[in-house]
């Protein structure tokens, strides 16, 4: 069973990206506050995330378990299971998540692609827990032409579906809050809320359902993170609706376009619309103590080009907001 102490890491020395730069066989010290780390690839084999995740000085990661593209699954070969389980193990990852498929829409009017979906969250939920991963972030999906009440109970049922038909997995599912782009659910905390409490009133689920808060899309949602009365507001509003206690992960991305414009596109940390001030207050938030932020942000640099001086930066950027943590001004970036 997930639970919250898999997110209260041991206090100590962060290492700096050169000495992150290590094979798993040299473990990263246990990180103090925060708890940083980026989503990454598992292109050439699901290990090879987590010497990604080293080399660019994470202390926690998201992976795709699979093509999320396509909705046909090869099974995983235990091989590779067993080398990713021991590459986490040996880098002292805190915290390891999987992102599902955006094919996957449990809330869809169609019932065929609604069972895909559904069995979809199953084969996630499933693979995950072969890679001790405790936790899957999902979209709650799209309400395309349905009145949206429908689409929420038919989000929630599907999501609650999934879980229940995989009693016996220790892995939960964090429902992702969105931009709400077209018509995606999960704009709002209300709805979140809403799609919590019909997947709590299933006996023994609420448990395994908890929530990602991505930065981006709540900022696109019309959220504001900045300034700091702004940001308590923010936060007292996903306390009162959702609960604190149920953020398990932060996404840390900045954002390409404005507050409310529910358009979901990543950028930079510092350098996008939500801008270093708010992630400063994010990062020194006290309500936010102890909860990991995974980056999602663009791969390429402005060459284009994918290295992981992206990643790097990008954590180097959120550490450095840090009060007290190698040095207390970030580099202007803009
Ligand atoms: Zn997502
Ligand atoms: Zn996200």
């Amino acid at each position: 069973m997930p639970s919250r102490s898999s997110r209260r890491p041991q206090a100590s020395a962060p290492p700096s990206p050169r000495q992150a730069k290590k094979s798993a066989a040299h473990p990263l010290p246990a990180p103090r506050h925060p708890l940083v780390g980026a989503h990454q690839s598992i292109a050439g084999g699901l290990s090879k995330a987590v010497e990604r995740a080293l080399d660019t000085g994470c202390h926690c990661l998201q992976i795709f378990t699979r093509n999320i593209n396509r909705w046909d699954v090869s099974p995983l070969d235990p091989v590779e299971v067993e080398k990713f389980r021991h590459a986490v193990a040996a880098a002292g990852l805190a915290l390891v998540v999987a992102h599902d498929s955006y094919l996957i829409n449990p809330a869809s009017a169609d019932d065929t692609l609604r069972e895909k979906s559904i069995a979809g969250l199953v084969t996630e939920l499933e693979r995950a827990a072969e890679l001790a991963i405790p936790w899957v972030v999902a979209h709650p999906g799209a309400a395309g032409t349905q009145p949206r009440e429908v689409a929420v109970a038919r989000a929630a049922d599907g999501i609650a579906e999934a879980l229940r038909r995989t009693p016996d997995l220790g892995t939960g599912i964090l429902i992702e809050t969105t931009a709400g782009q077209g018509s995606c659910l999960g704009d709002t905390f209300a709805e979140i809320a809403t799609l919590l409490a019909r997947i709590d009133a299933v006996p023994g689920l609420a448990a395994r359902v908890n929530v990602c808060l991505d930065t981006c899309h709540v900022f696109a949602a019309g959220y504001a993170l900045e300034p700091a009365a702004e940001l308590d507001a923010t936060l007292q509003s996903f306390d009162d609706l959702i609960g604190l206690q149920r953020l398990v992960v932060i996404h840390a991305n900045d954002s390409k376009k404005p507050r409310g414009s529910r358009v979901d596109r990543h950028e930079e940390i510092g350098v996008g619309e939500i801008g270093g001030e708010a992630f400063r207050l994010l990062m020194n938030h006290p309500r936010l103590a102890g909860i990991p932020l995974i980056l999602e942000t663009p791969k390429e640099g402005v060459d284009g080009k994918i290295s992981p001086e992206n990643d790097r930066r990008n954590l180097l950027a959120l550490r450095t907001l840090v009060a007290g943590l190698e040095g207390d001004e970030p580099e202007p970036r803009r």
